[in-house]
């Protein structure tokens, strides 16, 4: 194999690797506005928290919110 396939391979390969970013962009956009769409009427939600910090102000509370019809996590600051 001369330097002149070897080129070609890689931008081949990189080819392939930009085709498949785009595939999985292009899928993410799509997955985001089936999500939109959603209600989220099955979301569940976690409780999490960071407390007993040496400085009081440190603790947080936030919740974790994941909807297992169209499987969108998202996350909300507070305790509720
Ligand atoms: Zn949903």
């Amino acid at each position: 194999m001369d330097t002149k396939d070897t080129k070609k391979l890689k931008d081949t390969k990189q080819l392939k690797s930009h085709k498949i970013m785009k595939q999985i962009k292009d899928l993410y956009a799509d997955l985001e506005k089936h999500q939109n769409k959603c209600k989220h009427k099955k979301a569940t939600k976690e409780h999490k928290s960071d407390t007993g910090n040496w400085c009081k102000e440190d603790d947080r509370y936030w919740t974790i919110f994941s909807c297992p019809t169209c499987l969108k996590k998202w996350s909300i600051n507070g305790s509720h």
